[in-house]
């Protein structure tokens, strides 16, 4: 690809991180980070810390530089509380509170050893499907294994230049329980975003400041107060609430952590980070992205990455009975409902500082529409050059295309189908071939997987009394109560259904019938009368089909029913 600049906000990013990256160590992999915390369900919300840097590593990528993005998963931090709402889990996880999420036990029932696991596992299936490629990181590894001792022996070394950076901030109001707007579920769950975030930065009250955090050794918790340290010996003494306390050399501990303001910048520099950019909660006035910024270079010799602030990712209508982690959407209950090429679009066609909403609710099929009217302009060397960019981010990866269905049928229809076949394979297969006679699906696997999404968004998100029920009699009273003119409007349409079924042949002529019922020709301009008698016809159908004055689109719907149950509904005299 082209190294086109300037076409979308994933290549202007790309451009700086790229000169960037030449700067400090030219020739050398480019370095771009994401961190997550597995302290429970990853959220929905919570994705964009992963799409950003992965648009911009890809685009990267696709111009031939090697890149690397970490994803640094936060499983040493300690557990703060129990969550809400995740199955298999009750209020006696709160004896684990203190110790790091790979001590945790996972939820009852789980196939993983430990509660960092077990919600990393959930993500990664999820980024899997969305294409993205990275190295994971583990906290727990690298600190167990010493992978940091140096830099925790240099932190400690240099407490008290840390303590005096801090302090700066200290002063000020402090930045994470700043007044916000009242948000929904899924912003306050990207608000929480890192669980790392709302940790202290090891100040003691009136002790010597140290940034460094031990595990207790007995209950495994970090209740625990350094209370001296020696620079010489790098022996270092801590209490524990539990009422343990121990000597030990800290060039030879391995089962404690840098606090989170020290161990960010730390990090940075450890791995060169270029770019990572970071929620509005990291990256506020006195944040942790600021002050890490005032210690990577003294303190730990590196540089503060690119790191733009990233707005709250919403959902729209995201029926509550669907969510079966927690109570807040995670990326799969996202990639249940709709395919990852719509989801990665989501992130690609707007700028990190843009906020949108992910719908769940009936928006879902005007944003495929949008989708199947820029993948024709696309076809057509029709897109705009930022049109066009968000498109092949969407669609795949420098690695190729993701999957995709062989033939996407509008999933508005999709989901109608959906809706009143309740997922009956064969009436579903016959439904589909139906719309187009001319080219008939001849397997369901050609309409896969949009059509699997369009099922299970109607089946998880749209609440039973929407949902469409053909009826299973004729509504004789309906029937014997009508007017000369209903009676010739079904004739009229019963008359043609046999020349017309298909989804084109339908919609003229459900729309012809009263235009030929007002004396005029079936292609005449609808009138204001017109439409008004087109808007009754249209009930009349409704009603005699599923006993309601609305429902899916006619044309889709009659193909739904089917030629006989449709004639014997709408009281043809048996053939
Ligand atoms: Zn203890």
């Amino acid at each position: 690809m082209a190294a086109s600049t300037e076409t979308d906000w994933v290549s202007r990013f790309a451009d700086d991180v790229i000169a960037e990256s030449e700067r400090r160590a030219p020739g050398k992999t480019v370095v771009v980070a994401s961190g997550l915390s597995p302290s429970g369900p990853i959220h929905l919300g919570n994705l964009r810390e992963v799409m950003t840097p992965h648009l911009v590593a890809d685009e990267i990528r696709r111009r031939g530089y090697q890149v690397r993005h970490l994803i640094s998963f936060d499983d040493f931090d300690r557990y703060r509380k129990v969550p809400n709402g995740v199955p298999g889990v009750d209020a006696s996880w709160a004896e684990h509170i203190g110790k790091p999420l790979t001590s945790v036990p996972a939820p009852a029932g789980s196939a993983y050893p430990n509660w960092a696991e077990h919600f990393k596992a959930q993500i990664v299936a999820s980024l899997a499907e969305l294409g993205v490629e990275y190295d994971p990181i583990s906290q727990t590894e690298q600190y167990t294994s010493g992978a940091y001792r140096e830099q925790v022996l240099h932190a400690m070394q240099h407490r008290r230049e840390i303590d005096e950076i801090l302090a700066q901030y200290r002063t000020k109001k402090a930045p994470a329980k700043q007044q916000q707007k009242p948000l929904d579920e899924a912003e306050v769950a990207a608000a929480e975003g890192s669980g790392a975030a709302a940790e202290d930065d090891g100040s003691g009250s009136g002790a010597e400041y140290y940034p460094y955090k031990p595990f207790c050794a007995e209950c495994g918790k970090d209740f625990t107060t350094v209370t001296a340290y020696d620079d010489e010996t790098t022996e270092m003494t801590y209490t524990c609430t539990c009422g343990h306390g121990e000597t030990v050399l800290l060039r030879e501990f391995d089962r404690g952590k840098l606090v989170w303001k020290v161990d960010w910048p730390m990090r940075w520099a450890y791995e060169g980070v270029v770019f990572e950019p970071s929620g509005v909660d990291h990256s506020s006035p006195g944040s942790s992205f600021q002050v890490g910024g005032q210690i990577v270079g003294p303190i730990f010799g590196g540089k503060q990455p690119i790191g733009p602030m990233y707005a709250f990712v919403g959902i729209s209508g995201m029926a509550k009975m669907s969510s079966s982690k927690g109570g807040v959407p995670v990326p799969a209950d996202a990639l249940r409902i709709m395919e990852p090429q719509i989801l990665r679009w989501l992130y690609a066609r707007r700028r990190p500082n843009q906020s949108f909403k992910i719908a769940f609710d009936q928006e879902i099929q005007r944003l495929y529409d949008e989708w199947d009217a820029l993948t024709r302009k696309v076809e057509e060397g029709a897109a705009l050059p930022a049109d066009q960019a968000a498109y092949s981010r969407a669609v795949g990866t420098a690695a190729g295309e993701l999957p995709r269905t062989p033939r996407p049928l509008p999933y508005r229809t999709l989901a109608s189908v959906a809706d009143i076949t309740a997922g009956a394979e064969q009436q579903t297969l016959r439904i589909l071939s139906e719309l187009d006679p001319e080219r008939p699906i001849a397997t369901l696997d050609e309409v896969r997987p949009r059509l699997d999404r369009a099922e299970a968004w109607i089946t998880t998100q749209v609440p039973a009394e929407q949902r469409t029920v053909v009826r299973a009699e004729p509504d004789e009273g309906r029937l014997a109560a009508l007017d000369d003119a209903g009676r010739g409007a079904l004739k009229l349409l019963l008359d043609g259904l046999a020349s017309h079924w298909s989804l084109d042949g339908l919609t003229t002529l459900v729309y012809a019938v009263p235009k030929v019922q007002a004396g005029l020709e079936p292609d005449a301009k609808p009138t204001p009368e017109l439409k008004v008698a087109q808007r009754a016809f249209f009930a009349l159908l409704y009603e005699l089909l599923v006993g309601r004055d609305t429902g899916p689109r006619l044309p889709t719907l009659l193909l739904a029913v089917g030629q006989d149950r449709v004639r014997t509904l709408l009281g043809a005299p048996a053939a």
